[in-house]
């Protein structure tokens, strides 16, 4: 999708958003005036008195006659609330409940783009990246800690732990106030796993969660950049304005400078602006400090709270109980 169709698309979610709360709100006027016949009576009368207060000028700018419709109106009003309070609804059970209230669902307040549309925006992006990179989802309840159980304690312990963090993390994530995680452990251990149920988590709320493995992501970048990719979408906006990144498979193969510098541009562009992050990797971090050298790695650590993982490979252990269930 080019930065024109999601913009468009934005546009048409907020309008059908308020199209809806349009309707709704007919329809509950629909049924309030069957139940409560005195609201339809009290309309009818509130139409007939501004219609012969303008009548009889012929003028509606008169300041002094259109006061005198406010008022009326005003009373009217509170007439209203009064019926429906008395027969046990909200106050404002005939108002418009739109989902913004700062733009009525416009979409725009005072000529500029309204929070919500831009959230939407960001929440189309996030989307159409995840359909790209083919995001399996996961969730905390098919996270076996089964595979552990014959780790020494402490390591098994770690690892409930590390379960407990990623739950409590999905439940608690704000994208102004979450840190970042860092989770090391060879591959198979849990890791993509346990990022993807928070990923899962997340998404269903509406944040605006990014995943991929470093790989695939910088392959994308790069097509971009030297215009071999699709011209007119923006990933790299996209990696760095989403709620949460996720990165997979951090590792060493990354040698290029465009990789190199791209992932600098990441990391420290999403620290600067207090932005989380999930980095998956199964480098120590000795191996990542040698890698990426000591000030990129320092920030990261300090931003982020680390996760180990332990075990033996989960993969290998599935598809041994696989042939073992087979054979017996
Ligand atoms: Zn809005």
């Amino acid at each position: 999708m080019t930065k024109e169709q999601i913009y468009a698309e934005a546009v048409e979610v907020l309008r059908t958003r308020r199209r809806n709360a349009q309707q709704e709100q007919e329809q509950r006027t629909d049924r309030i005036r069957q139940e409560i016949p005195e609201t339809a009576e009290l309309d009818r009368q509130l139409r007939a008195v501004c219609g012969s207060i303008l009548s009889a000028i012929g003028r509606p700018d008169n300041k002094e006659r259109l006061k005198q419709i406010e008022q009326h109106t005003k009373a009217a009003d509170a007439m209203l609330r009064n019926l429906l309070t008395a027969k046990g609804y909200p106050a404002d059970y005939l108002d418009v409940h739109y989902t913004c209230q700062r733009c009525d669902d416009t979409g725009f307040v005072g000529g500029r783009p309204c929070v919500c549309l831009k959230q939407e925006i960001g929440r189309i992006s996030a989307e159409q990246f995840n359909v790209r990179s083919q995001l399996v989802l996961c969730s905390f309840a098919d996270f076996s800690l089964d595979y552990y159980r014959d780790l020494p304690p402490e390591q098994f312990h770690a690892m409930e732990q590390n379960l407990a963090v990623c739950k409590a993390y999905a439940e608690s994530f704000s994208p102004e106030r979450s840190g970042s995680l860092l989770m090391s452990g060879n591959t198979g251990l849990g890791k993509t796993h346990l990022s993807l149920a928070i990923a899962n988590a997340l998404l269903q709320r509406g944040v605006h969660v990014i995943y991929d493995s470093i790989g695939s992501l910088l392959h994308i970048l790069e097509q971009e950049h030297f215009g071999r990719g699709d011209s007119d979408s923006d990933t790299l906006s996209t990696v760095l304005d989403c709620d949460l990144l996720i990165l997979d498979d951090f590792g060493t193969e990354f040698r290029t400078s465009f990789s190199r510098s791209m992932i600098y541009t990441i990391l420290n562009s999403r620290m600067n602006a207090g932005k989380p992050m999930i980095v998956n990797t199964n480098l120590t971090l000795g191996e990542i400090r040698e890698e990426y050298g000591d000030r990129v790695v320092s920030r990261l650590i300090s931003a982020s709270q680390m996760l180990a993982f332990y075990g033996r490979d989960i993969r290998i252990q599935k598809s041994l109980r696989r042939s073992a269930g087979q054979g017996g």
